[in-house]
């Protein structure tokens, strides 16, 4: 049902740029010059998709030294002109097309380890989803599912509200998140997806990797919209 509303909307409205209401092209609500304004995040770490001035398809220093919980990590954009704004409107001000023109964008620039995979979306506490009405991870998730075909299960749930920590740095953060996702699934799938909208030093995606490797998930990795840089 919710299939047929999307095919509906999408064949009856127009195509509307989210960012500056120009018209929209490419089956997406963003503009040409939006799109064209949005950064690739490329070459980036395989690792934690950290941007590396070295050809694509390398480890960097910290990953070689201390490879993380996660096998990889795909950030194809950077959080920047075009993202930025498409993320603040879609956790901030409920537009939820706005999210949709993001997992457009994650769409597009796919990481080459789909194939087999279950797609596990980073969850909010309860809290903050009663707060917002929605989760904005699940959503991506949900959409990237439609578009790659493979199957969403939201299996993590989160234990405590750590979500505003923008203040920390990056090991403040990783204590702060430490025993913050449980997996809530009794039978897992031996590889995972995590995804997410945004990473920022990855403390999140990692803390969600171990819990889901602690009950027994073999191979996470993550796929986001985008990282800050
Ligand atoms: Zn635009
Ligand atoms: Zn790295």
């Amino acid at each position: 049902m919710q299939g047929w509303i999307h095919w509906l909307a999408a064949c009856l409205l127009p195509l509307r740029c989210r960012v500056c209401a120009q018209p929209g092209s490419h089956g997406l609500d963003l503009c040409p010059a939006c799109h064209a304004a949005a950064r690739r995040n490329l070459p980036a770490c395989q690792g934690c998709a950290l941007p590396l001035p070295l050809a694509d398809g390398v480890l960097c220093g910290q990953c070689q030294r201390r490879p993380g919980p996660l096998l990889a990590c795909h950030a194809a954009w950077c959080y920047g002109p075009t993202i930025d704004v498409l993320v603040r409107r879609y956790k901030f001000d409920n537009d939820l097309a706005a999210g949709a023109v993001l997992a457009g964008l994650m769409g597009q620039c796919r990481p080459p380890w789909l194939s087999g995979q279950v797609l596990v979306p980073v969850p909010l506490h309860r809290q903050r989803l009663a707060q917002r009405g929605y989760d904005q991870a699940h959503e991506l998730a949900c959409q990237l599912g439609r578009a790659t075909g493979l199957p969403v299960r939201a299996c993590l749930q989160r234990r405590r509200d750590t979500t505003a920590q923008s203040a920390l740095d990056r090991e403040q953060r990783r204590r702060n998140l430490r025993g913050a996702f449980t997996a809530i699934a009794a039978t897992l799938p031996a590889s995972v997806i995590l995804v997410d909208d945004v990473m920022t030093t990855g403390a999140t995606l990692e803390a969600a990797a171990k819990a889901l490797q602690r009950a027994g998930v073999g191979q996470v990795r993550a796929w986001v919209a985008a990282r800050t840089v």
